[in-house]
């Protein structure tokens, strides 16, 4: 079938499509910490640790209050992730070429939810350029780089991590989520701060960029 090496661009959403913004990224990590200060009845400090300790432990904060404190997804994410993004993000017309350069099927892979995504690609103005959207709805709020991500997308975008289909390739901004891609049989690429430890291992990316915007060229070469 001709479709079958059709490539396949699992993209990430926050600090992939658009640099780092660390005023951003503080709004959020505040409104995550209040929610939890709320929620659970904590003070500032007890609910900050919480918080980070369940990111590095769940992928999503959020993963570690459903599974320990019974706290409502959909609830958590209205509350924390209604951010003023007009404020941040602006079009980026350079993205949308590059987005637009990257042929066969480009989905958006992300640990954010569905509304927060659909207004950031809307901002961006990059809406029209994916063929499927997949947010942390989809994979029951268990965030990559946990596995369940992953095998969600292997299942629903019917991936075989090269094994006779297309390339898949995996363009997320945080070293974390590249090594379950790997092991899938997914190239990787990571976007924004270099790698460390180049050599070390075998969990190196496949190509760095430190931005997505205008690395059309390098993507394509990924491809051979
Ligand atoms: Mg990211």
């Amino acid at each position: 079938m001709a479709g079958e090496k059709t490539p396949v661009w699992l993209i990430d959403c926050d600090h992939t499509l658009y640099p780092r913004e660390a005023r951003l990224m503080e709004e959020l990590d505040r409104r995550i910490t209040r929610y939890i200060c709320r929620e659970l009845k904590m003070e500032w400090e007890e609910a900050d640790r919480l918080r980070r300790d369940y990111y590095s432990r769940y992928g999503t904060t959020c993963f570690g209050l459903i599974t320990h404190h019974g706290v409502d997804p959909a609830h958590y994410y209205r509350e924390v992730s209604d951010l003023p993004l007009e404020s941040f993000i602006r079009p980026d017309p350079r993205l949308a070429a590059t987005l637009s350069a990257l042929p066969g099927r480009r989905v958006i892979f992300s640990n954010a939810p569905r509304f927060y995504v659909d207004r950031m690609l809307g901002l961006l103005g990059v809406e029209g350029l994916f063929d499927e959207i997949a947010t942390i709805e989809d994979f029951g709020y268990e965030g990559k780089p946990r596995l369940r991500p992953y095998r969600y997308i292997t299942g629903r975008l019917g991936l075989d991590g090269g094994k006779g289909g297309g390339p898949v390739v995996l363009v997320d901004d945080s070293p974390l989520n590249l090594p379950p891609a790997k092991e899938l049989g997914f190239l990787t690429v990571l976007v924004g701060e270099p790698p460390e430890g180049v050599g070390l291992d075998g969990d190196q990316p496949n190509l760095w960029v430190p931005r997505l915007a205008g690395a059309e060229g390098e993507l394509l070469s990924l491809l051979g």
